[in-house]
Formats: structure tokens, sequence, C-alpha cells
């Protein structure tokens, strides 16, 4: 007999987006601290289990524990996150590019649930309204609610990245992620840059968003009015408690400091502050080639 799958997510998995709301105009988002997989496809999308726990394809390492220590430390910053593994359908990338049939970082690596046999329209179409559509629709959500409440919201992508690529190291332990300059991306990477005893900071890297059509800033930006900006943390430097509060702290005094009175511009919408944003030909980021 013939079945028809008409749903992902079953009454045993977890909810697509986890969601803590505190008073406050600040939000972090994690949309790859998830690793779960829905149990109607193939345990760890069909790829090897060890594979799968240590991939950056699979899930940001270590950014679910930074969200547990940004719970206990911040009682005026709300936490939304995704629970599933950015394998199923990547919440930071735009629906036509979500799925990858294969690993970013290792071309020979297949996910197996990610083929055409596995994942075919429906499919495809079932991860997008249960997976990507709920994570946005609350994110939406929660920036409407802070900004009714305070007037403003500063929201903060969080990321790790890998300590290498293509078996280079690299030279950067946290970046930034942005399509263009606004008050609230110079203001943060300002701050980013005086403190470069402690991080080793690089504008920009080790991704750049302005270059990456498949990336996601864009439609973020769209819908939510947002001055869109992504943090990029090394995940060695989170991989110990020790490495993890030190980076709590650094968003604490980062966020004290964006608080301030005199920088109510990074906290408003990007249609109220775009006669401060430079055309992309004068952004010398914007501008220059890819890494
Ligand atoms: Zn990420």
């Amino acid at each position: 007999m013939k079945t028809t799958v008409t749903k992902l997510l079953g009454d045993n998995d977890p909810e697509p987006v986890s969601i803590i709301s505190k008073p406050g105009k600040i939000i972090f988002s994690g949309p790859h601290n998830g690793r779960s997989v829905p149990e109607c496809l193939p345990p760890f999308m069909g790829t090897n289990e060890n594979w799968f726990n240590n991939a950056h394809d699979a899930h940001d390492l270590h950014m679910d524990k930074v969200f547990t220590a940004l719970d206990k430390s911040f009682d005026d910053a709300s936490l939304i996150w995704g629970n599933y593994s950015r394998l199923l359908f990547d919440l930071n990338t735009m629906p036509d590019y979500a799925i990858n049939p294969r690993s970013s970082e290792n071309g020979n690596i297949i996910i197996p649930a990610n083929q055409t046999d596995q994942c075919c329209t429906k499919q495809r179409s079932l991860r997008f309204n249960e997976i990507y559509c709920p994570y946005h629709g609350a994110k939406t959500q929660l920036i409407n609610e802070k900004r009714n409440e305070h007037g403003g919201v500063i929201v903060i992508d969080m990321h790790s990245f890998t300590p290498t690529w293509d078996q280079v190291k690299r030279n950067v332990e946290v970046g930034t992620i942005r399509c263009e300059k606004t008050p609230l991306s110079q203001e943060f990477e300002n701050y980013l840059k005086h403190m470069q005893d402690e991080f080793l900071f690089v504008s920009g890297e080790p991704y750049r968003v302005a270059q990456r059509l498949s990336n996601a800033a864009a439609l973020i930006t769209d819908n939510n009015d947002l001055q869109y900006l992504g943090l990029e943390i090394r995940n060695d430097l989170i991989a110990t408690d020790e490495g993890i509060d030190k980076i709590v702290t650094l968003l604490k005094n980062i966020t004290q400091h964006l608080s301030q009175p005199e920088f109510i511009d990074v906290t408003k919408r990007r249609t109220e502050i775009s006669s401060q944003i430079p055309p992309k030909h004068d952004d010398i980021y914007g501008s220059c080639p890819i890494l």
C-alpha cells in the first residue's frame, strides 16, 4: 500500500525552536545550536555517528553550552535557538540552498538523508514548513515583542567556526558576520578592536556574508527591518567552561556598552538609520575579495 508522508515531526520529536524570553532589548539567536534529527529520518542523517557529533556541517560546536551559560548569566537578554541539525534544513541559509547533499567541508562525504531518493520535493517542503518557518516566524515575533516593550532591539546571531580550513589554521578567534556597515555593526566591531589583547578579532572573518548570496542574512534583514549582525567564535575557544565564561563576560561587557544612551542608534530599525549606511563601494569589507 502506498503511503503519503504528510508530517515530518512526530510526537516524540523536539519542537523546532526554543525560546527563553526575558526583559530587555538584547536577543541572542542560535540557528545552528541544534543537533536533533526527526525520528522518521535515519539517525545522524545516515552519516557516521562520530563524524556527525563532531562536524561543523551538522551543528555549531559548543554553542548549545554557550547558550546555557548565557541563560544563567543574563537576566535581561532573550534567547532563541533551533533544535535540529543544520544538515536537515540550514536555518542560516536561503531556502533554495538549505539542504546540502554533501558535506560543505569535505565533498567526499555524502549526506544519505539528503540524496534525492530520500529527500524528494515533498520532503523538502515538509522540512521548510516544520523547521525553517517556525524558527524564523518565532524570531520575528520575539523581535516585535521586544521592540514593542523597549522601543528597539539588539539581535546578535551566534555562531562557532572551525579552527582550520583545508588543514590551514585560521588566524582569527572572533569575527563578525554582516552585510553592510550599520551603527550596530560599527560600534560592535569598535569594541572588539579594543579587546585585541584578549581576542584576535578580524572584521568579516572567517565568512564574508556580503559575497554569499546563499546566506540568509539579507532575508533576516528584510523580514525584520533589522541591523543584521552575527558573531563568530572559533570553537576551540568555547570547548571548556573557562573559555565559555570568558565569552559570556565579553558579551556582558559589549551589551552593556551598546546599551548606553549615546548608542541609541544601534537599537533602531534598519530603515530608521539607512542614511548612515555607507554605499557598498565605500565599505572596504564589502568590496574585499573572498579570502
Ligand atoms: Zn553557524
